[in-house]
């Protein structure tokens, strides 16, 4: 729920607006247009159930607010919003929200925190048993082979895990600020700098954690990638305590680090690839057709089939929280489109 304040910090950047009670503002399948604050009455969530009758997921009151992950991307929306009364909204299009969450860090970090954990709350109601984010030793134990590996559990990564997830994809998220961020006397959450911190911070985590557990999962560890090999397929990751993942394909998303201290000029995390991917000379990842050799890659796609690099470690992005999680998101339909070929 939002203080009076900050729907104060909001209004300028919509449009307020009465709908009377039944008024469908949003039908699953639609791209998500705009984000809604609730000033007075109740917005209600609905899901289509399989037999096409709809069921009540959650209702917005007075402060709380509408939207998903999907309002950075491209995917349809799976929800349908119902005014459940009279109601009075504060209506921000797209824009102006990615507008609103750079300008009004406070609030950008409640709202993204929403965003990403109703993407993860998913996880407990999708049909698909083993669509977790499992640890590396129940990975090893259970399947030996992943869809996919996330590596690093900044906005990009998590994005796109909390996304392959939800999708049924057998993702493992490894990231390397997990609970780092809760013990006491922790610094700032360490490859997440700038004013959004928080957005991935423990309490987020262990509730991604609590979400996996209820399908028989384990935690996701705090581990970090420190080799790679791509001359095998399945492709291999090596994690600092000595595990090895197999996986089907893999997501880059380890962020930078500054060159040198005091320094502005950033490099990318990518010393653990050994070289394996196509880097510009500050090791940020060529993807797409800037990749070497890969005038066939997909989007997001490295120089090496099935291996995509997203967020702030992929050369040319846009070096933003927004931008990041949307790359995310987006680079787990090509996985699909990887995935799908590459079984045939
Ligand atoms: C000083 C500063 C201020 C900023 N201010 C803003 C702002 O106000 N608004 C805004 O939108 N953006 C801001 N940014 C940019 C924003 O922080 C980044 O664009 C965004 O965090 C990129 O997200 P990401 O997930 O790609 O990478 P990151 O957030 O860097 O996350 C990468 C993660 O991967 C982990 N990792 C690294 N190596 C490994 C490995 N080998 N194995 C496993 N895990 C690994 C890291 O620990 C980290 O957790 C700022 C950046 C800086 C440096």
């Amino acid at each position: 729920m939002l203080s009076p304040n900050l729907v104060g910090q909001a209004a300028p950047y919509g449009d307020e607006i009465s709908v009377s009670a039944g008024s469908v503002l949003l039908n699953d399948g639609d791209r998500e247009a705009a984000f809604y604050i609730v000033l007075e009455g109740y917005l209600e969530v609905l899901e289509r159930e399989a037999n096409g009758a709809m069921h009540s997921l959650l209702l917005h009151r007075d402060g709380e607010f509408t939207g998903s992950l999907d309002l950075f991307t491209d995917r349809p929306n799976a929800v349908t919003l119902r005014a459940d009364s009279a109601s009075r909204l504060l209506r921000i299009s797209r824009a102006a929200l990615a507008r609103l969450l750079l300008a009004e860090p406070p609030l950008a970090g409640i709202v993204l925190r929403a965003f990403m954990l109703r993407r993860i709350g998913y996880l407990r109601q999708r049909p698909y048993g083993g669509a977790i984010l499992r640890s590396a030793s129940s990975a090893g134990k259970r399947d030996p082979v992943l869809d996919l590996a996330v590596i690093g559990g900044g906005p990009a990564g998590l994005s796109a895990a909390a996304y392959a997830a939800s999708e049924g994809l057998h993702t493992l998220l490894v990231g390397g600020s997990m609970r780092g961020a809760e013990a006491p006397g922790a610094d700032a959450l360490p490859g997440f700098p700038g004013t959004v911190t928080g957005l991935c911070d423990g309490r987020l985590l262990r509730r991604a954690e609590d979400q996996s557990q209820r399908f028989g999962s384990h935690v996701v560890p705090v581990r970090t990638a420190c080799g790679f090999d791509s001359t095998c397929y399945p492709y291999r990751v090596w994690l600092d305590d000595g595990q090895v993942i197999e996986t089907r394909s893999l997501i880059v998303a380890t962020g930078t680090h500054d060159s040198a201290p005091g320094q502005t000029q950033a490099e990318a995390n990518t010393e653990w690839l050994e070289g394996c991917l196509d880097t510009d000379e500050q090791g940020y990842i060529h993807t797409g057709r800037a990749a070497a050799g890969s005038m066939q890659a997909r989007p997001y796609e490295s120089s090496q089939p099935g291996v995509f690099a997203v967020g702030a470690v992929r050369a040319g992005s846009a070096k933003h929280v927004l931008a990041s999680i949307a790359e995310g998101a987006a680079a787990v339909r090509v996985v699909h489109r990887f995935l799908d070929a590459s079984a045939h």
